[in-house]
């Protein structure tokens, strides 16, 4: 076992979110409304060393198992993790996340006067316009949006 992988204690049941890029695992915590309210164990760690010079993060949470918007909000801020599915101990499953190509809900649109922005209780709808550079456009108003720079509904 290596050494990164004793840092954090073992989970019964819930999510292991590694491949964390350093300094971003607040952040997810944050995008995932992950806050410790509900009483269950979380560990995080912060600037785990990763390779020869590189950082990650790395987050437990027992008993919870991420849902698509998770997985989405995760693609969005921290490309390069991995999300380990954990049942009695055991890693039952291990995906990559990926970009979708469209992005509902999660994000306020920047533009003050977009529709999603109003009274009206439209959610929001952008599309994934650049994987790699990470930038979406809202489909109501056609603001490009740079997702460093969104805030969550
Ligand atoms: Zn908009």
């Amino acid at each position: 076992m290596q050494e990164s992988e004793l840092i954090v204690r073992r989970i019964k049941e819930g999510t292991v979110i590694d491949h964390v890029d350093g300094g971003k695992g607040l952040k997810v915590l944050d995008a995932l409304g992950i806050d410790g309210k509900d009483g269950s164990l979380i560990t995080i760690a912060l600037n785990v060393p990763s390779g020869k010079y590189k950082k990650k993060d790395i987050i437990k949470v027992e008993n919870r198992f991420l849902k698509d918007d998770d997985t989405n909000k995760l693609a969005v801020i921290a490309p390069s993790a991995t999300v380990n599915i954990i049942k009695d101990y055991k890693l039952v499953e291990k995906r990559r996340v990926s970009l979708p190509n469209e992005i509902e809900r999660i994000f306020r649109c920047s533009n003050p006067d977009c529709v999603t922005n109003s009274s009206e209780h439209i959610e929001s709808v952008m599309d994934v316009i650049d994987k790699d550079g990470r930038v979406l456009r809202c489909r109501y108003c056609n603001r490009l949006l740079d997702v460093n720079q969104l805030k969550y509904r």
